[in-house]
């Protein structure tokens, strides 16, 4: 981004005279003065008055002053969309934050309460009334860019009436009173007519050509019809990761956020606020609930048999597995989200001791996950259990019905090999084994045992 540039920004107030060969940020409508632009070289002092220059900061090894005037030298100019990716990166960087200060001494040069002629400070980066001591400090304006998300989608927009024809983001000033949570909420409704459920915090930059600070949001919205408001937005869709293509240079946190998405970051991972823990006695009957619902959902999805013709599993055997402490439940937002039986030892499952039609993996003592189900109340929790006990066991053997087929591209897709085939208790159904063993060094280490 416009601001990473790999050295050291020092913003320390000071009252300096400029050396003959101290670079000059001299500022123009669309841009800022260039001896040359590639690389970029800016004017120095020796092209002005002393008088005519403010000591702005030090970049790397570069003191940076501020010119009053344009003296109007036929330099070139660097404007905003040249200086985006303009070479070196610290150069950039001053140009653009020079411009935001030269924004605000021109925007302060009569006191606002009084009307009085003001004066730069002696002592600090701010502008007194002579007349009446009012004090007027830089002006930053904050305000968010916001990525809506919903199930490995992202809001793409186009702004209307502005230069910038690329795929921009939603973005809106934050009002006072505001914090920007609320800002992304208001202006997610005002600008698409979508409601925000949850917000993520993604980064932050300055961003002089604007006066802005720029503080990144991903936001999850409620399913609903997208509804532009075409005085700010041309359009506004929705683009899978594999449909964002090329963005274009990274300086701009919108299309940073943007990539990051593309490259297949996840805001709100499904599991990020889910809880595991032990299931209770008193959870039994919602716990069976949940079984319920999950028999319809395995019917209504080509499974009628697997937990259908027997109605499984039993409330007796449920309330035995908590009681044993192998019931685990996963909660989130004051709800249980799934139910699943967990166990690891050298035999957890005495069924899966004879296997068909070939072998497990390894013979070392294992997790086993029975009698999995989700509450169906939000996508993925099926995933992010078996991931839970994947990463307590290191090593995890489960089975599945054949006619199981979510099951079974939920496994593939985590990762899980098939091996063969075993016989359970609850009915004469063969059952498709499958094994998983953790990488050794992977970022999901077991956490216990
Ligand atoms: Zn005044």
């Amino acid at each position: 981004m416009i601001q990473d540039i790999g050295t050291t920004f020092d913003r320390t107030f000071a009252i300096r005279t400029a050396a003959p060969t101290d670079p000059v940020i001299c500022c123009r409508p669309e841009g800022v003065c260039a001896v040359s632009k590639a690389p970029l070289v800016f004017p120095t002092a020796a092209d002005f008055a002393p008088e005519e220059l403010t000591y702005l900061f030090r970049v790397g090894e570069e003191d940076y002053y501020l010119a009053r005037r344009d003296p109007g030298t036929a330099w070139e100019t660097a404007d905003r969309r040249f200086l985006r990716t303009a070479e070196p990166r610290p150069r950039a960087f001053a140009a653009v934050t020079g411009m935001h200060l030269h924004y605000w001494y021109t925007r302060s040069r009569y006191c606002g309460r009084c009307g009085a002629a003001a004066e730069p400070s002696r002592t600090e980066r701010a502008m007194v009334c002579p007349k009446c001591g009012n004090t007027v400090y830089p002006v930053i304006a904050p305000a968010v860019i916001i990525g809506v998300v919903q199930r490995g989608r992202i809001l793409v927009s186009h702004y209307s009436g502005r230069p910038y024809g690329g795929l921009a983001l939603l973005a809106g000033f934050c009002e006072i009173g505001e914090t920007p949570e609320d800002t992304v909420r208001r202006e997610v409704m005002e600008e698409v007519g979508l409601r925000v459920t949850r917000t993520r915090y993604a980064g932050s930059q300055p961003w002089g050509f604007d006066h802005d600070l720029l503080l990144g949001y991903y936001c999850e919205v409620e399913d609903g019809e997208i509804r532009v408001d075409r005085s700010e937005l041309k359009d506004a869709y929705w683009l899978r990761r594999d449909e964002l293509g090329e963005l274009g240079d990274s300086s701009s946190l919108t299309l940073t956020m943007m990539a990051r998405f593309r490259d297949g970051y996840e805001p709100f991972p499904p599991e990020a606020d889910l809880h595991f823990r032990h299931a209770r006695a008193e959870e039994l009957p919602r716990i069976m609930e949940i079984y319920a619902r999950a028999r319809e959902f395995m019917a209504a999805h080509g499974n009628p048999r697997q937990w259908g013709q027997s109605h499984w599993p039993p409330e007796a055997l449920i309330a035995r597995d908590i009681e044993r402490g192998r019931s685990y439940v996963c909660e989130a937002d004051g709800q249980l989200q799934g139910v699943f039986y967990y166990d690891f030892s050298a035999e957890a499952e005495p069924g899966y001791r004879n296997i068909e039609e070939g072998a497990w993996a390894c013979g070392r003592p294992y997790g086993v996950v029975h009698r999995a189900a989700s509450a169906g109340l939000r996508p993925g929790v099926g995933a992010a259990m078996l991931r839970w006990a994947l990463r307590q066991a290191g090593y995890l053997r489960i089975d599945t019905h054949p006619d199981n087929t979510v099951m079974q591209g939920l496994l593939k897709k985590l990762g899980f090999t098939r091996r063969g085939v075993i016989h359970v208790e609850e009915d004469n159904d063969p059952r498709f084994a499958y094994d998983m063993i953790l990488e050794e060094g992977g970022d999901d280490r077991p956490l216990a045992r």
